[in-house]
């Protein structure tokens, strides 16, 4: 029987990549995009709308789903921007929050009843999982890494990114018990429209590191690698 992963943010970029990854694998993949159109030529098992900015949408996504055990959710939606002291603002701060941090946070509460069919569902013991795609940005150890670059001197993406990285590890802990694992992960600097042309990364490679990292978490039953924080080559970052 396929397993199924869920995936936000579908409509370009990694994610796009990652569900055209989960679909030659043969995943029942369900897609989401804040419009469906966005998803009109992907061959993907389903297709819903998903705004993850939105607590409505995500009622709706979810009730959509039904009982239908999710095996790996992909939180991957997410928004990018520099900005600079001297133009902050409280809606922009709020936006980011809203969307990089609470959005994948409340997609997994949403999904809860989905994951833990899906682990019961594993008669091996292998765990489910969830990627909450970050971004090395947001460890704040590494603030003095990219301190003096103009991405490196933002203020609401990275921030957005560190509350990401602590709910995930507050997750690791609050699952644990459900062969549940949760795993921030950052992609690398990938060439899409948020990481810009240039970028060190072409899409597929980084998919193909979250891919394996993913093929690892699956079968990692002690969920040694739940709250970990790591990037799409394995390598551990440090919040
Ligand atoms: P893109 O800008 O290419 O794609 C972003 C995707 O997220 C789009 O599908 C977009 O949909 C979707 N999205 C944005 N807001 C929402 C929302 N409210 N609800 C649902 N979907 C939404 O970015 P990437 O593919 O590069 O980024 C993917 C993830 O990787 C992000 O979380 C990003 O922070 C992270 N990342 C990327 C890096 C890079 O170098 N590219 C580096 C580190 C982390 P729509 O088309 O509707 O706008």
């Amino acid at each position: 029987m396929s397993k199924t992963v869920v995936i936000t943010g579908t409509s370009r970029g990694i994610g796009r990549a990652l569900a055209e990854n989960y679909i030659a694998r043969g995943w029942n993949v369900i897609a989401t995009a804040r419009t469906v159109d966005a998803l009109a030529t992907l061959n993907a098992h389903q297709k819903l709308a998903l705004d993850v900015s939105s607590e409505e949408s995500i009622k709706t996504f979810a009730t959509a789903l039904g009982n239908t055990p999710v095996h790996l959710l992909i939180n991957n939606a997410g928004i990018g921007g520099a900005d600079s002291l001297g133009t902050l603002t409280q809606g922009e701060l709020v936006r980011f929050q809203i969307t990089n941090a609470a959005g994948p946070l409340l997609v997994t509460q949403a999904l809860l009843h989905n994951l833990k069919i899906a682990a019961a569902s594993n008669l091996d013991k292998n765990p489910v999982v969830v990627v909450n795609i970050s971004s090395q940005l947001g460890s704040i150890k590494d603030v003095d890494v990219f301190g003096a670059t103009e991405i490196g001197g933002s203020f609401a993406y990275p921030a957005s990114k560190t509350a990401l990285n602590y709910y995930s590890k507050a997750l690791s802990y609050a699952l644990k018990n459900d062969a549940i694992s949760v795993i921030p992960m950052c992609p690398g600097h990938v060439e899409t429209d948020m990481g810009g042309v240039g970028a060190p990364l072409k899409v597929h490679e980084s998919v193909a590191g979250i891919t394996e990292n993913i093929e690892r978490a699956l079968v990692d039953k002690e969920l040694t690698m739940s709250g970990v924080y790591i990037n799409y080559a394995n390598q551990k970052l440090s919040c």
